[in-house]
């Protein structure tokens, strides 16, 4: 009887331990980790992705999506509900101070093709069951179609014979939720925020190929990254979900003069932006650009192949480095730093892994071939 109540205490002291040392990663809001404390001109720190109370699926005020963002010390949050933009409205008449900037774009369930973001849209487009025609819309009214979760095994984008897309999720943090649940919250008892972003946030090695294949037919498709976020519980009006742990698991940086919802989307659009997984350190300091002939060019932009281009890559921390050229990695270092020198026409684009794993994605430079004269 002794023994029996003895390993009882034991194991429930084993659990409390478990319990206060990962904080319940779902549950408690403990950050996984510290946002920068000084800022970079001219660079955003935000999320996409974000469904709140507006969406069938969510429970989040737009309160507590904003209260979030500032716990996570972002600029900004790009709000992305389920076929209606009827929050955007409601954070106007709000007046709520910025940062963090919330961006109103959409998520619409298309007929027969998956789920397809819209950003920079004025109203939601029309129900129809021609993704082409929704396409067009977003496109007439100086928007951006961005299919969501690609490759997500509950809900892939199916039509790729639509080639006007301006962009693509390269990673999805929903699409891991619905892998493995099971595995996830064991690990959540057992892990903090941060070991447990760590160990659940993998390269995106399918989505990157189909980026790459897609990128190859010469077009230019922003990359994303998505954290898909909904608040499914809200019992009694007290939310019990981490929402804060979405909020820090993939952050996308814009690159652009002053934090402005058209200048956000736009940049976003051109894949003025890159993608960071944070818990493996921050990565505002990241830099990738080139230069040729007194010209010089940053992410989601161009320079010609006139003469040799100097692409320049600088790494918040030490890493493992990698440059791609038109899908195949040209070059590998370890460290800060990576220069390389190429006159070859093509998209160029940079990973960097810590730890073995992924942490930092640009988007493309594109370099255009020489005008024959
Ligand atoms: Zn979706
Ligand atoms: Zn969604």
């Amino acid at each position: 009887m002794v023994s029996w109540r003895k390993t009882t205490n034991s194991k429930l002291i084993v659990a409390l331990f478990c319990l206060a040392f990962s904080g319940c990663t779902f549950i408690i809001q403990n950050p996984a980790f510290a946002p920068p404390k000084s800022k970079k001109p001219n660079l955003f720190r935000g999320v996409y992705h974000v469904h709140t109370q507006y969406s069938h699926d969510s429970k989040a005020p737009l309160e507590l999506v904003m209260e979030t963002a500032q716990k996570a010390g972002l600029d900004f949050v790009v709000v992305t509900d389920h076929n209606n933009m009827n929050g955007a409205n409601v954070y106007q008449d709000m007046n709520a101070p910025k940062p963090p900037l919330l961006v109103f774009g959409n998520e619409i369930s298309t007929w027969h093709d998956g789920h397809l973001g819209a950003l920079g849209i004025k109203e939601t487009p029309p129900n129809t069951g021609e993704t082409a025609k929704i396409v067009e819309f977003i496109h007439n009214q100086g928007g951006y179609a961005v299919p969501a979760h690609p490759d997500s095994k509950r809900k892939p984008w199916t039509n790729w014979n639509i080639e006007n897309f301006d962009g693509l999720e390269i990673y999805s943090l929903s699409d891991i939720f619905y892998v493995d649940t099971f595995r996830l919250i064991l690990k959540a008892f057992f892990f903090t925020p941060k070991h447990f972003l760590k160990s659940v946030l993998k390269t995106p090695e399918p989505a990157l190929k189909l980026w790459d294949s897609q990128l190859l037919s010469g077009r230019r498709i922003a990359a994303f990254g998505s954290i898909d976020s909904h608040l499914k519980f809200r019992p009694l009006g007290r939310h019990i979900e981490n929402l804060l742990l979405h909020f820090q698991a993939v952050t996308m940086y814009v690159l652009a003069d002053e934090l402005d919802e058209k200048k956000m989307i736009d940049a976003l659009g051109h894949g003025r932006s890159f993608i960071a997984f944070e818990m493996r350190g921050i990565a505002q300091d990241f830099s990738f650009t080139a230069e040729t002939n007194g010209e010089s060019a940053g992410m989601g932009e161009s320079v010609s192949a006139e003469s040799a281009v100097r692409l320049m890559v600088k790494s918040p921390q030490e890493g493992t480095i990698r440059l791609i050229h038109n899908g195949r990695t040209i070059r590998e270092t370890e460290g800060t730093a990576l220069t390389y020198e190429s006159s070859e026409p093509g998209f160029y684009r940079v990973e960097i892994d810590r730890g073995g794993e992924i942490w930092i994605i640009s988007n493309p430079i594109y370099v255009t071939p020489q005008e024959s004269s």
